[in-house]
């Protein structure tokens, strides 16, 4: 592996592998590691993006939507229109929720593949150990990297080397395959004895779904719950693969020094409904070019802060208030079923899908 690079880009999941991309892409030497022998295996993800159009209106200002979305239709395993949400004591609410799901090994491999399109060096198999300013100790070997971004997941590790927070709570979460024919609707299901604090999830794809469920509290643990939930509904599940997702909103500070923090690593989630990838993936774009900048024209590196934060900080940050607001009623089932009934479909939908009520909606009821 060489030992010296403009930037390296620890975690080639949707952060790393866009950053690594348009870094390249402006003429950066950029090296992308990951401690995975197979770029995206295995899978720990519920599988479903939204559509560019429902991405373009939940995140209006962010940039680059229209190249990093919409996805090679190769990779899309099931068109979704809509979804229904399931009550504690089992009222359907459906709501339009366009998307589609992919297989998410295949299309982590997707965005390294682009990266390395534009030049990167990919290095499966390579474990990010530690870092001491510009020499970062990888369990290939010593790299020297003028900036270092931090791309590893919800509990990244280059963050703790920098000495930045990482995300305050991180939620259990569990998910596994199952075969069979599911429709092309989501399906989310609360109630506490299913998922606490949390919801289910049966994600329809091609010939099976992604099954899963994610909680708040740490009680029972989820691969117990995820059994329950498997028998309940008369399924048999494979490939269980269990991780954490950020939702407390993004950290404090996602600049120190020559580190850049995107991704889970930087708590780049809508704490509200849990999904990363597109928020990863759009300010992933920003570090990349942010890194570009940097290096090429001298720009502030602390410009990424601002950049990501004006393209979505400001819809993470109320995804984050109104997760914290539901989490109080997602504690009892029965305020819950109650406020579901209060909210309807669409309602449910804005909370879950915008991280907030439309002042249309919030005006109406
Ligand atoms: C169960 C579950 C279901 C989810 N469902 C959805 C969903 O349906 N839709 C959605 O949008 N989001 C979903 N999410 C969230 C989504 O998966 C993440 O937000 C997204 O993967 C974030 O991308 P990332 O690149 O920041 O991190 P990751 O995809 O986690 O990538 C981090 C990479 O860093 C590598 N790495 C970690 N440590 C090191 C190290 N020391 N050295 C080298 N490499 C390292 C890892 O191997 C990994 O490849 C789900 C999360 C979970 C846990």
């Amino acid at each position: 592996m060489q030992d010296r690079c403009d930037v390296i880009v620890v975690g080639a999941g949707p952060a790393g592998s866009t950053t690594a991309r348009y870094a390249a892409k402006a003429g950066l030497d950029v090296l992308l590691i990951d401690k995975r022998r197979v770029i995206g295996v295995p899978v720990c993800c519920g599988e479903f993006n939204a559509s560019p159009e429902v991405l373009a209106s939940t995140l209006p200002n962010a940039p680059g939507l229209d190249e990093l979305f919409p996805i090679d239709s190769q990779l899309i395993r099931r068109e979704i229109r809509e979804a229904v949400a399931v009550s504690p004591g089992g009222r359907e609410y459906e709501f339009e929720l366009p998307g589609y799901t992919l297989d998410r090994d295949a299309f982590d491999r997707h965005l390294a593949d682009a990266a390395v399109r534009e030049g990167a060096v990919l290095s499966p198999d390579t474990k990010f150990l530690g870092r001491e300013g510009r020499q970062v100790t990888t369990s290939r070997g010593d790299v020297e990297a003028r900036v270092v971004v931090a791309a590893d997941g919800p509990l990244s590790r280059v963050c703790r080397s920098a000495g930045m927070e990482r995300s305050a709570v991180l939620a259990p979460a569990i998910t596994c395959r199952v075969d069979g024919e599911f429709g092309d609707r989501l399906q989310f299901f609360f109630g506490n004895r299913i998922a606490p604090g949390g919801y289910a999830w049966i994600f329809p794809k091609r010939g099976c779904a992604n099954v899963g469920l994610g909680v708040q509290k740490r009680g029972t643990p989820v691969p117990v719950l995820l059994r329950t939930f498997l028998a309940r509904m008369g399924f048999a599940g494979q490939d269980v693969m269990a991780g954490f997702v950020p939702v407390s909103g993004p950290i404090q500070e996602t600049v120190r020094g020559n580190v850049l923090a995107v991704g889970d690593a930087a708590g780049h989630v809508v704490a509200s409904n849990g999904g990363g990838i597109a928020t990863a993936m759009i300010c992933g774009r920003l570090a990349g070019l942010a890194a570009a900048d940097h290096l090429l024209r001298g720009e502030p590196l602390a410009a990424y802060e601002r950049e990501w934060r004006s393209a979505i900080g400001r819809e993470l940050l109320a995804a984050a208030r109104t997760k914290r607001l539901a989490d109080r009623v997602l504690g009892s089932d029965f305020l819950l079923e109650r406020t579901m009934r209060l909210l309807g479909g669409r309602g449910i939908a804005d909370i879950v899908i915008r991280g907030g009520l439309r002042k249309a909606h919030a005006s109406r009821e």
